[in-house]
């Protein structure tokens, strides 16, 4: 099982164009298929690693009768229906037309997974449709030239959530069957990077010397697994080490803890943010620890918002639980502190352990789980608009000077970390309390704890 996508816009844009990159030779020919018509064509896609069908909205360039705009709307909307996905295609040297806007309503109103493309945008003149694409409210345009193969690399990471999506449900559905096989081996278009499924998801453990980093890793990876010894890292500071933790693929990296400690001792006192930057550059998901003894020191707190404001998703761990006599109470402080002292991370998991005798280890590894998932969550166009109905109407936006600020619409433009985009009149405007209320309702009703969430607001009067 694979998803469909569908290639909209107005006739002249590009979608041909695409659709012929896309399936290369392996189009099916749809006029006798029922239900089919032929306006729409369907075909097997392959970008890098993945496989999934397209249809194309072409074959209307030769209606030149006024009932053109009718019926590329039904064709379109026909098509969104259809699909799982759809991408809509702008002529970036054009830039965009009120055509191009009729477009965009449908899909606002129609569709769950909407990317923008703007196509022909080889070359410098092309800059200025790129920008304008954004005002349709469909997030951040991918820009393209299928004509030159530009961006496929791109659209493939903007594929990418979908269609790890799909694989998992058909692995689901069908656990015998193997779904990433690739008969003929086809040349990537772009060489383009390999399956993510197969890649480790990467995790960061930071936090203060002592605090029972190296002793964790040891633990999660268990003493014979450790005999293969951990391997140099990608930086001269920031160790990782590749392991199936409970059936999950990750690479782990440290910051220096898993080295030999007399090697360290000296730098000990040293190994501070910076080190850790690193390693938070090279993880999807951070877990800070703290010693349960002296918890959210200055370093701490400072790693923990270094994670935060690079994108990460951001677990909390609490070590050597084992020595804590008044447990309860001593959660209820921490809960306390957190929410003070890093309010940016709000929602954000944390979980006690003992590194030293392996007890939360089981909840830590659910949590760094979910909060990778949270991560990488894709909201739908549509469900952010009735959403986003739901919220003004509750509270409304203020009125500077008067005159109100009108939000229009929004739409997820990307994942690894979710980030929004509200189109709306006078975004210098809009005090950040609004924003913020935004964000804490985008993360409660749309279950998004802990991980950063991006709102950016965007001009539309
Ligand atoms: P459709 O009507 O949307 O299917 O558009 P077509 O795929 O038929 O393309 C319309 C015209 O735009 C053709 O002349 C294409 O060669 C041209 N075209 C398509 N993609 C590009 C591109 O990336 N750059 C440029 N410069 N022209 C393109
Ligand atoms: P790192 O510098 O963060 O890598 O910390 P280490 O893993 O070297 O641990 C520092 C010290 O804390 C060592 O003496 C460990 O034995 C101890 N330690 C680590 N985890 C625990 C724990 O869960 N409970 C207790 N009681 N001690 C721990």
């Amino acid at each position: 099982m694979s998803f469909t996508l569908a290639i909209v816009g107005r006739p002249n844009v590009g979608k041909s164009t695409l659709f012929n990159r896309l399936v290369g030779k392996r189009l099916a020919l749809v006029d006798d298929q029922p239900g089919v018509t032929r306006d729409l064509r369907e075909g097997d896609a392959r970008l890098a690693d993945l496989r999934f069908t397209v249809i194309d909205t072409a074959g209307l360039e030769d209606a030149t009768d006024d009932s053109l705009e009718g019926r590329m709307r039904k064709l379109t909307e026909r098509a969104v229906d259809m699909a799982d996905v759809c991408l809509f295609l702008i002529d970036a040297r054009a830039g965009v037309t009120a055509l191009d806007e009729m477009f965009a309503e449908i899909l606002r109103k129609r569709a769950d997974h909407v990317f923008v493309a703007a196509n022909k945008s080889e070359g410098s003149a092309a800059d200025a449709g790129v920008l304008e694409a954004y005002s349709l409210g469909l997030g951040e345009p991918i820009r393209m030239s299928a004509e030159h193969g530009e961006g496929m690399h791109d659209l493939y990471t903007a594929l990418l959530p979908l269609a790890d999506g799909y694989a998992e449900r058909a692995e689901a559905e069908a656990p015998e069957v193997d779904v990433a096989v690739d008969e003929d081996g086809e040349a990537d278009p772009e060489g383009v990077r390999k399956p993510t499924k197969a890649r480790p998801l990467q995790v960061a453990v930071v936090g203060r010397p002592n605090a029972g980093k190296s002793t964790l890793i040891n633990k999660i990876l268990g003493e014979d697994r450790l005999l293969t010894g951990p391997e140099a890292g990608i930086t001269r500071d920031a160790i990782s080490v590749q392991m199936d933790w409970d059936g999950l693929p990750m690479r782990i990296f440290d910051t220096a803890g898993m080295r030999k400690k007399a090697k360290v001792q000296e730098k000990l006192e040293k190994l501070s943010v910076s080190d850790g930057l690193r390693a938070v550059k090279f993880a999807e998901v951070v877990v800070v620890l703290l010693d349960a003894a002296i918890p959210f020191e200055q370093q701490d707190l400072r790693i923990a918002d270094l994670a935060e404001r690079e994108g990460r998703a951001v677990v909390v761990a609490v070590n050597k639980w084992d020595i804590e006599d008044d447990k309860q109470g001593k959660l209820r402080d921490l809960r306390e502190a957190f929410e003070r002292l890093l309010p940016q991370l709000r929602g954000a998991p944390l979980v006690t352990v003992s590194a030293k005798t392996g007890k939360g280890l089981d909840r830590l590894h659910a949590a760094v789980e979910k909060a990778y998932d949270v991560w990488n969550r894709r909201v739908s166009t549509a469900r952010l608009n009735r959403w986003l109905t739901g919220v003004l109407e509750a509270h409304p936006p203020p009125a500077p000077g008067g005159r109100r600020i009108k939000l229009r619409y929004m739409t997820q433009a990307k994942t690894r970390p979710p980030g929004f985009v509200v189109m709306c009149s006078h975004p210098d405007k809009m005090p950040a309390s609004y924003s913020r209320y935004l964000v804490n309702g985008l993360r409660d009703d749309f279950d998004m704890p802990g991980t950063p969430i991006r709102l950016t607001l965007r001009s539309q009067s």
